[in-house]
C-alpha cells in the first residue's frame, strides 16, 4: 500500500480546536470582510481589509500532510496586481512587491482540491458530483508590521496578541443556494470560523439521531456503516460519559476515488459536525478488516464530541490528551460493540508507534510534523490511566474520562496538569507522572524502558520481548 496508510488514517484525523484559534485578540477591531463565490468552474475570494498594513497573515497556515508544503500555493492565486502570496516561517502571508500597504481590496482565484492538512481542517471537501464544502477558518487573516515579523511568529499563537481571529464571510453560488448550518440559503454570512459551507447539489439526509451529506460516489457499504454505526457508538459514549457536545451530529462524507493500492480515511470534528474523506481501492469492497477499521475511524471522530468538544485542550502541544484519548475510546467501545474486533493488535500498534516516535519530545511533535506521536503516546498514557483506574475502583478508561469530563465540563477545557492530577489521585504515587513528563518534554533514547516503567507503576499487563513492550 502507498505510504503508511494505516497510520495515516490516524495521523490524518485532524486535531479538534487547534491552538491557533485561541490567540489573544484585541477587542472591538473591525474584521476583514470576504465574499467567497462560485460561478460555474470559477471560484473567487474577494477580501476587503479593514486597515492599511504592509503584511497580512493567514491565521491557519498548516502544511499539507502528504506534500509537507503550504496548500495555498497549489489552490490560491492572487489576481490583484502587485500582491504576493508566500510562505514566511509557519505562515502564509500577503504582501506587496513594492513594500507598501496591501490594497484594501484583494481578489484571489481558487481551485479547491481535496487535500489533507497536518492538524487542521481540510480547506475543501470535494464530492464526485461536483459539490464542494469549503472551510471558513482558512479565510481568516490579521495584519502584522512586516514579512520578517510574520517569519518570527511561533507556530502556536496562544501567547501572541493579534488584531483579529475571524472574518465575516458571505457565501454565494451562481448555481443556487448553498448549504449553511443545515439550511439552504442564497447568500448566508458566517461570523465564526469553524463551519463548512456546501456548494452544489449534494443532499442533506435527515434521520432522528443523525443527519448525513454523503457523496453519491462513496462505496455503498461505507455509507451504510456510517449511518448505522455512528449512532450506536455515540449512544455507548453517552451512556458511559454523559452528554457530549451534540446529540445529533451531521456527518459530511466525500469520496476521492478508488486510487490504486490506497486506503485513506481522513476526518475532523467541528461543533455538531464530522467531516470525513475516504479514498482508495482498498476501501471499495467490504471485508471484516475494512469494516473494523472504518468503525474504529468513525469511533475516533465521534469521540471528539466528548474529548475535544465537551472538553478541549488549551495548547496544541497537549493534543495527546484528545487524540490518544479518542483513539482509546474508539478501541474500547468497538471491542464492546463489535465482538470480532482485534483490540489487542490495535493497542499494540499504539505502543509500537509511541516507542518509535518518543525518541524526541512528544509535546513538540507538531513542530516536526510528527502528529502521529500524539495519537500513539496519548493512547499509551491512556492505557496507564485505565490500569490505574482498574486498580483503584475496578473501573476502565471511560470511568477515568468521566471524572475528567465532569470536573472540567464547566470551563470546557482540560490541560496536562489536570490530566496528570487525575492520575495521581488514583495511584497516590507522586512519581506516577515522571515517565510521562520525560516522554512529553525530552523524549528518551529508548522509550520502551520508560513505557515499561510507567506500565509497572500503574499495572498495565505486558512483557518485554527483544527490548520491546508487548501488551498481554
Ligand atoms: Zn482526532
Amino acid at each position: 500500500m502507498r505510504s503508511a496508510v494505516l497510520a495515516a488514517c490516524a495521523a490524518a484525523a485532524l486535531l479538534t480546536g487547534c491552538g491557533t484559534t485561541s490567540a489573544k485578540v484585541e477587542a472591538e477591531r473591525p474584521v476583514p470582510l470576504v465574499t467567497v463565490s462560485r460561478d460555474g468552474e470559477r471560484w473567487t475570494a474577494d477580501f476587503t481589509l479593514p486597515s492599511d498594513s504592509p503584511t497580512w497573515v493567514f491565521l491557519r497556515s498548516a502544511l499539507a500532510r502528504e506534500s509537507g508544503k503550504p496548500w495555498r500555493e497549489g489552490q490560491w492565486a492572487v489576481e490583484t496586481p502587485g500582491v504576493v502570496l508566500e510562505r514566511r516561517g509557519h505562515f502564509d502571508i500577503l504582501r506587496t512587491t513594492d513594500g507598501g500597504p496591501v490594497p484594501r481590496n484583494i481578489r484571489i482565484r481558487m481551485t479547491p482540491k481535496a487535500e489533507d492538512l497536518n492538524a487542521d481542517y481540510d480547506p475543501a471537501l470535494i464530492f464526485t458530483d461536483g459539490s464542494a464544502a469549503l472551510y471558513a477558518g482558512h479565510f481568516t487573516l490579521f495584519p502584522i508590521a512586516s514579512p520578517e515579523a510574520a517569519e518570527a511568529l511561533p507556530m502556536d499563537l496562544n501567547d501572541v496578541e493579534i488584531e483579529s481571529d475571524n472574518s465575516r464571510i458571505t457565501w454565494r453560488d451562481a448555481a443556487g443556494p448553498v448549504l449553511f448550518e443545515g439550511e439552504r440559503q442564497a447568500a448566508p454570512v458566517s461570523e465564526r470560523s469553524n463551519v463548512y459551507v456546501l456548494f452544489g447539489r449534494a443532499d442533506l439526509v435527515d434521520s432522528p439521531r443523525l443527519a448525513t451529506v454523503i457523496d453519491p460516489g462513496l462505496p455503498v457499504w461505507l455509507g451504510d456503516e456510517i449511518k448505522t454505526f455512528s449512532p450506536r457508538i455515540a449512544a455507548y459514549y453517552a451512556e458511559r460519559l454523559g452528554p457530549g457536545q451534540t446529540d445529533k451530529p451531521t456527518i459530511m462524507v466525500s469520496w476521492n476515488g478508488p486510487t490504486p493500492q490506497l486506503r485513506s480515511m481522513g476526518g475532523s470534528v467541528l461543533p455538531g459536525l464530522i467531516i470525513m474523506a475516504f479514498e482508495g481501492d482498498n476501501v471499495v469492497t467490504e471485508s471484516t478488516e475494512m469494516r473494523d477499521h472504518a468503525r474504529w475511524f468513525i469511533g475516533h471522530e465521534s469521540a471528539h464530541f466528548w474529548l475535544g468538544q465537551t472538553i478541549r485542550y488549551e495548547f496544541s502541544r497537549e493534543a495527546w490528551i484528545t487524540e490518544g484519548g479518542a483513539d482509546l475510546m474508539a478501541m474500547r467501545a468497538q471491542a464492546v460493540l463489535s465482538p470480532t474486533y482485534d483490540v489487542m493488535t490495535a493497542l499494540q500498534e499504539e505502543v509500537d508507534d509511541c516507542t518509535t516516535l518518543a525518541v524526541k519530545p512528544v509535546a513538540s511533535a507538531n513542530q516536526r510534523s510528527e502528529h502521529r506521536a500524539y495519537y500513539a503516546c496519548g493512547a499509551v498514557f491512556g492505557l496507564a490511566a485505565e490500569a490505574a483506574q482498574r486498580r483503584a475502583t475496578g473501573g476502565d478508561w471511560f470511568d477515568f474520562l468521566k471524572g475528567l469530563i465532569e470536573r472540567n465540563r464547566e470551563d470546557g477545557k482540560v490541560n496536562r496538569e489536570e490530566w496528570l492530577a487525575a492520575l495521581l489521585q488514583l495511584t497516590g504515587d507522586p512519581d506516577v507522572r515522571r515517565e510521562i513528563d520525560t516522554l512529553l518534554d525530552e523524549g528518551a533514547p529508548d522509550p520502551a524502558v520508560l513505557i515499561a516503567r510507567l506500565f509497572d507503576r500503574t499495572g498495565v499487563a505486558y512483557r518485554m520481548e527483544g527490548g520491546k513492550v508487548k501488551l498481554v
